[in-house]
């Protein structure tokens, strides 16, 4: 690992000033720090913001605020998030291991780097790693890879679990920086590659995320499907989040989100408008997925995911809509 300079940040507004000198932030480090030893990240100075006011839950109107340095696993057990966001709650448990959760942060969380293996393979062209090095995954194991949203720069998913909740719950990431603060809702956080894939996000240099915002509960049954190789401690093959509400044996709102689909975490309204108003039934829940899938598009190992998740999201319609049915 390169030496680098490690200062902690007594508030949000002193690491806003050390982010926009050059520093890099660190909350639970269980992304920075592999990508630290692996000199894929290599920061002269590293601020840690462990020790700001950024680790705490509170009411925001009939939402709820959830800071930057709040713990997976804090938000997870909290009972306000288990009885009115139960997504989140779910989509985080899905996601690491306790002692990860434990450490790893909602802020950190949204910013975790793709799970690409050619990106973490120094060795191999990676244009997300090295801009123009070429991209080794198009060609080879692409397993993991996305279906939607690739461009011919970069194929490589957004693996987590948390924004996907999150995007199917219209969060707003709030930030701060040298412009004072911004609110980015959630479905323009991420970014999709584009010919830059270098870049994961819409932050800003030297910005930093104070907290995401939750809007008013929904009261929608919501449920967080994660396929993946084994039971825990995976990563998904796609995920699908669902916040619905029946009305009269009719799906009357419903909101989805799909995770390790695309190069983000996924939401077409498209689907959405297919399912409302409609009997829930095998026949509409085909023709949701045949919207969702329409640009598909796959790479030879991860071709399996097209029909995965048409199988997975009628899964979770039918679950959903069983739980819901008024
Ligand atoms: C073995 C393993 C399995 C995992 N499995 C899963 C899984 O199944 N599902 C899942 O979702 N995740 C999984 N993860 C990823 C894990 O959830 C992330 O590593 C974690 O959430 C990152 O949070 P952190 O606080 O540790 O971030 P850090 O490692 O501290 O930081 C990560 C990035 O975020 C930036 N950052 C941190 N805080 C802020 C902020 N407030 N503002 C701006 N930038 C910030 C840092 O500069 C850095 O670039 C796994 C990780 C490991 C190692
Ligand atoms: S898919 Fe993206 S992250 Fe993976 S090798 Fe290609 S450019 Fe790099």
């Amino acid at each position: 690992m390169k030496a680098f300079v490690l200062d902690h940040a007594a508030s949000a507004e002193d690491a806003v000033h050390s982010l926009q000198s050059g520093a890099v932030a660190i909350a639970g480090g269980t992304n920075l720090v592999d990508l630290m030893k692996l000199q894929i990240a290599a920061p002269d100075r590293v601020i840690s913001i462990r020790r700001t006011e950024l680790g705490e839950i509170t009411p925001e109107g009939e939402g709820l605020r959830v800071g930057a340095l709040v713990t997976n696993a804090d938000c997870a057990a909290d009972m306000r998030v288990r009885e009115n966001w139960p997504l989140l709650a779910k989509a985080i448990l899905a996601g690491a291991s306790p002692q990860l959760r434990n450490r790893a942060t909602t802020g950190g969380n949204l910013c975790q780097r793709t799970r690409c293996g050619y990106f973490y393979d120094t060795t191999q062209a990676c244009n997300k790693r090295e801009p123009g090095s070429g991209c080794a995954a198009r060609n080879g194991f692409n397993r993991i890879h996305a279906v939607l949203g690739t461009s011919d720069s970069c194929i490589a998913t957004y693996p987590g679990d948390m924004a996907v909740a999150m995007l199917a719950l219209d969060a707003v990431v709030l930030v701060e920086g040298a412009s004072g603060a911004r609110e980015i809702p959630i479905a323009e956080f991420h970014r999709m590659p584009g010919d830059d894939p270098s870049r994961d996000n819409t932050l800003e240099p030297g910005e930093l995320i104070t907290a995401v915002r939750l809007p008013a509960p929904t009261g929608g049954v919501q449920i967080y499907r994660k396929v993946r190789d084994r039971a825990s401690y995976a990563f998904a093959l796609v995920s699908v989040a669902v916040d619905l509400t029946m009305d009269q044996g009719r799906i009357a709102r419903c909101a989805l989100a799909f995770g390790s689909l695309g190069t983000v975490p996924w939401r077409d309204l498209a689907v959405e408008q297919v399912l409302i108003g409609e009997k829930p039934s095998p026949s509409l829940y085909a023709k949701a997925a045949e919207v969702l899938l329409k640009d598909a598009h796959g790479f030879g190992a991860n071709d399996f995911k097209i029909p995965l998740v048409a199988r997975a999201l009628a899964a979770t319609l039918n679950e959903a809509t069983q739980t819901g049915k008024a």
